[in-house]
C-alpha cells in the first residue's frame, strides 16, 4: 500500500488530543492475510479516560455557535476529500472492497460531514401558544452530551461519519470504537478531524477488545447516548447494557431486504438494480437484497438476465484492475455463506451459478445464483452477508407483500414496477424503514437511513439525523 501521506496510517489511538497506546493487535488484509499494521489493545481504563476527556471537552464545544462548529466540520469534509485516495487505499487494504467502491465510500462518508456542517447552523426550536393568556412556551434544542459510537467493518468510514457528523454538529463530544477488522480507516479519519481543528477531547477513538470497551461505554453514566451499527444480536446486548443508565439509543442493525420484481417491471433495469444492491461490497451490506422475489411470468427471463450480468463480475484483490468483488471479511463469513447455500440446496433449491469458494482461495467466494428458493430455507430468514442471490417465485402482489414482510427485520426493501398506483400501494404496505422503487441504491446523506422492527431505532443522515443528538428543553414563560 503506497500512501501519498504515510502519516495517515495511524497505529495509536486518540484520547484527549494525545495519540497513545502501543501497537499490539494485528490488522490484516482479507485479500491475502498479510499484516498491514498493529493497533492498540486498549481496555476499561483507557475507555474511562476517553469518556472523562469527552466530558471535560463538552462545555466548550457545546458553547460554540452552530456556525463555529460548522466551520470546523467543513474543514474536516475538505480534508477527507483531499485525502480520498489514501483513505480508499487504507480501506481496501483492511476491508477488501474494490478500490472504486472504497473511493465511493470516502465520498459518501465525507458527504455526511459536509451535510451536518450545514445542518449545524439550522437547529431550531419553537415558540408555541400557551393555554393561558399572557404566558408563552418556548423550546430549545440542546446537545445530548457525551456520545459513544460503535461501528462495523463493512463501511469503515461512512458508519463513523454518519454518527460523528451529527454528534459534533449538535455540540456533543464523542468516543468511537471502530470494528477490530477495520480500525485503520477510522484512525485516519480521526487524524484528519484533528488536523481540521476539532479540539482535544471532542473526538476520541479507542481500539481493543470490543466487549471490554463496549461494557464501559454502555454502563458509564456520563455517556448519554450510544449509536451502534452492527448485528441485531449485539445491538440487543448493548441495548440491555444501556438500560440501567437510560441512555438514548440509535441502533442500525441487521436487515433481510426483499427485492421484488413485478411482471410489469423494466427487467433490464431490475437486473441492474439487483446487481448493485446484491453485489456491492461482495454482498456485505445491511441493505443488500437478501431475497429476490420474482413474479412467475417473468421469473425465467429475469433469472437468465441476472445470470448473464453476474458472469461479468470479476472476483479478486480489491486493488486489481476491473475487480468488482473482493474477498469476504473472514472465514466465518465464508462459512455462513456456505451454510446458507448447502441448507438451500438440501431443501430443494437449484444452483444456477457459482456455489463454492473461488479458485483464488482465502475468503474469495464465487458469486452465486440460486433458484427455487422457499421461505423454509435459512437464506430466507437470516442475513447472508455474501455474494449469493436467491430467487423466490410469487404469483400475486398480495403474496409478494406477505413474503416481503415475513421477517423480524425491517430495514430496506426494493421493488420494480412501471405502475404508479402499485408503487404507492406496495411502498405503503412494506414493513421497513426505506424503500427503493425502481432503484437498487438508496444510500445518500440527504435521505433518512434506518430501520423498523428488529432492524433498529432512529435515523441517520438527512434533516432528521441531527435530532438524534439533541434534547428538547421546554421553557414555560409566565408574566
Ligand atoms: P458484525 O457482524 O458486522 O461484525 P457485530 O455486531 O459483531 O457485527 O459488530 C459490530 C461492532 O460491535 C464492532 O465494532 C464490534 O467490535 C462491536 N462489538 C461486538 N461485540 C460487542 C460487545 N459485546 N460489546 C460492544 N461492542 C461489540
Amino acid at each position: 500500500m503506497k500512501l501519498q501521506d504515510p502519516s495517515l496510517l495511524k497505529t495509536q489511538c486518540l484520547i484527549n488530543g494525545v495519540w497513545c497506546g502501543a501497537p499490539q493487535l494485528m490488522v490484516s488484509n482479507p485479500a491475502n492475510g498479510n499484516e498491514i499494521a498493529k493497533v492498540p489493545r486498549l481496555g476499561a481504563a483507557e475507555t474511562s479516560a476517553a469518556i472523562e476527556a469527552a466530558n471535560a471537552a463538552l462545555p466548550a464545544w457545546r458553547a460554540k455557535s452552530g456556525k463555529e462548529r460548522s466551520h470546523v466540520l467543513r474543514r474536516w469534509f475538505e480534508l477527507l476529500m483531499q485525502n480520498q485516495e489514501d483513505l480508499a487505499q487504507i480501506m481496501t487494504a483492511e476491508q477488501g472492497k474494490p478500490l472504486a467502491e472504497a473511493r465511493g465510500e470516502i465520498a459518501y462518508a465525507a458527504s455526511f460531514i459536509e451535510w451536518f456542517s450545514e445542518e449545524a447552523k439550522r437547529v431550531y426550536g419553537d415558540v408555541m401558544p400557551h393555554p393561558q393568556a399572557g404566558s408563552r412556551i418556548m423550546t430549545l434544542k440542546q446537545a445530548i452530551g457525551v456520545c459513544a459510537a460503535i461501528t462495523p467493518w463493512n463501511f469503515p468510514a461512512a458508519m463513523i461519519t454518519r454518527k460523528a457528523g451529527p454528534a459534533l454538529a449538535a455540540g456533543c463530544t464523542m468516543i468511537i470504537k471502530p470494528a477490530s477488522q477495520t480500525p485503520l480507516t477510522a484512525l485516519a479519519l480521526v487524524a484528519l478531524a484533528e488536523r481540521a481543528g476539532i479540539p482535544a477531547g471532542v473526538i476520541n477513538i479507542v481500539t481493543g477488545t470490543a466487549k471490554e470497551i463496549g461494557t464501559v461505554l454502555c454502563t458509564s453514566p456520563i455517556v448519554r447516548k450510544l449509536s451502534f451499527t452492527g448485528s441485531t444480536e449485539i445491538g440487543r446486548e448493548l441495548m440491555a447494557a444501556c438500560a440501567p443508565s437510560i441512555k438514548k439509543l440509535s441502533l442500525e442493525l441487521g436487515g433481510n431486504a426483499p427485492f421484488i420484481v413485478f411482471d410489469d417491471a423494466d427487467l433490464d433495469a431490475a437486473v441492474q438494480g439487483a446487481m448493485l444492491s446484491k453485489f456491492r461490497n461482495a454482498g456485505q451490506t445491511c441493505v443488500c437484497a437478501n431475497r429476490i422475489l420474482v413474479q412467475a411470468d417473468v421469473y425465467d427471463a429475469f433469472a437468465s438476465k441476472l445470470a448473464t450480468a453476474m458472469a461479468n463480475l470479476k472476483v479478486g484483490d480489491g486493488t486489481g484492475e476491473g475487480v468488482t468483488t473482493g474477498p469476504l471479511i473472514d472465514v466465518n463469513a465464508v462459512s455462513k455463506v456456505e451454510e446458507h447455500i448447502s441448507d438451500a440446496l438440501a431443501k430443494g433449491a437449484v444452483l444456477l451459478a457459482g456455489g463454492s469458494r473461488h479458485q483464488l482461495g482465502g475468503t474469495f467466494f464465487t458469486p452465486t445464483l440460486l433458484g427455487k428458493v422457499t421461505p423454509a430455507m435459512k437464506i430466507a430468514r437470516e442475513e447472508t452477508f455474501g455474494p449469493v442471490a436467491p430467487l423466490f417465485k410469487f404469483a400475486t402482489e398480495d403474496e409478494a407483500i406477505q413474503m416481503a414482510n415475513d421477517t423480524e427485520f425491517g430495514l430496506a426493501s426494493y421493488f420494480y414496477t412501471q405502475n404508479l398506483a402499485r408503487s404507492f400501494r406496495v411502498a405503503e404496505a412494506l414493513e421497513c424503514g426505506m424503500v427503493g422503487i425502481n432503484t437498487g441504491m438508496i444510500s445518500n446523506e440527504v435521505g433518512p437511513f434506518g430501520g423498523i422492527k428488529q432492524s433498529g431505532l432512529g435515523r441517520e443522515g438527512s434533516k432528521y439525523g441531527i435530532e438524534e443528538y439533541l434534547e428538547v428543553k421546554y421553557l414555560c414563560i409566565a408574566g
